[in-house]
């Protein structure tokens, strides 16, 4: 096996019993070759982003260790989504299932289809919050440290599920 990489993965879903559908996600993760789960966050409950005309959120995030490269990680990921009925309409709307690479190792990556860390990740409680509870010590490439980020990211109505 080469060298693992640490990435996070952010999961969302607001349609289909979303609770099930992390789940379900989070199983068939795991049983991916070249992937092996290292955390996962409490599920959390969130207000929708863009179109308001919509369910809320269940949100977490996943720490993986992956030989897998950046992209390939991402195109096993869009399988899942589909997988689970993922509908791609109108841009930040309702999904069965959102898996993003949040974080892939200290990469800064810019290609057209992939760019890590995520773009919406200082301003996005409900990715910042869980990864918090399970990497709290983590610098984030071009963005410093994870807890200062907190800092400046207002809960905005996240809730964490029991
Ligand atoms: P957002 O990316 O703002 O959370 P979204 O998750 O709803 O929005 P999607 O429809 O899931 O967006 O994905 C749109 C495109 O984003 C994908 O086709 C993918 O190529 C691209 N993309 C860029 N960077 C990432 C990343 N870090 N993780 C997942 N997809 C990414
Ligand atoms: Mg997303
Ligand atoms: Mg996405």
């Amino acid at each position: 096996m080469q060298t693992l990489v640490c990435a996070y993965i952010g999961l969302g879903s607001n349609l289909q019993n979303p609770a099930e559908q992390i789940q379900s996600a989070r199983v068939a993760i795991a049983a991916l070759v070249g992937i092996e789960e290292r955390g996962f966050s409490s599920l959390y409950h969130s207000a929708p982003m863009g179109p308001q005309d919509q369910p809320d959120y269940v949100n977490a995030v996943m720490a993986v260790a992956t030989d897998l490269p950046p992209i390939d990680l991402l195109r096993v990921l869009q399988g899942i989504e589909n997988h689970q009925g993922r509908v791609r309409a109108e841009r930040w709307g309702a999904r069965t299932l959102d898996l993003d690479i949040v974080l892939y190792g200290d990469e800064v990556i810019n290609l057209p289809d992939l760019i890590v860390p995520h773009v919406g990740l200082t301003e996005r409680a409900f990715v910042l919050y869980p990864l918090n509870e399970i990497a709290p010590q983590l610098i984030i490439p071009n963005r410093g440290k994870l807890v200062d980020l907190l800092d400046n990211c207002p809960l905005a109505g996240l809730t964490r599920l029991a």
